[in-house]
């Protein structure tokens, strides 16, 4: 189901590009626009949920899944020391796409600029 206005929705039916990583029945993996570190990727699955607060828990299950052979793959592709994987759900956490999605964020070491 795809959402109007609904960026994420767009880059899953590829109305608009992403640098599409990863790509199943069920979700889809592409590179962060402001990379948080090298390699920020984002998981999010091809159907509309505004967050991981009412999806489907067989879709995060999936959505899970992929993020770890993701971040796997990631971490020695880039050669990172270890990763952040993480989703905001609502406002107040920071969730500024509505469409529910889980960050992969590769972490290399102090001094990669994040906390
Ligand atoms: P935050 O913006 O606080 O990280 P989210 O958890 O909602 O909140 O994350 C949304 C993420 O989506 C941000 O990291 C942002 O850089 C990314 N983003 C927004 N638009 C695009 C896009 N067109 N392509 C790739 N990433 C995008």
């Amino acid at each position: 189901m795809i959402m109007a206005d609904c960026i994420f929705c767009k880059i899953a039916d590829k109305e608009i590009p992403g640098k599409i990583i990863h790509e199943d029945d069920l979700c889809i993996a592409f590179l962060d626009l402001s990379q948080a570190t090298v390699g920020h990727t984002l998981v999010i699955p091809k159907k509309h949920y505004d967050s991981m607060l009412t999806a489907d828990p067989e879709i995060i299950a999936h959505v899970f899944k992929v993020a770890q052979v993701l971040a796997n793959r990631i971490k020695e592709r880039f050669n990172a020391s270890g990763c952040n994987v993480l989703t905001n759900a609502g406002e107040a956490a920071g969730q500024t796409v509505h469409h529910f999605h889980v960050h992969v964020i590769p972490r290399y070491d102090e001094n990669d600029g994040l906390k």
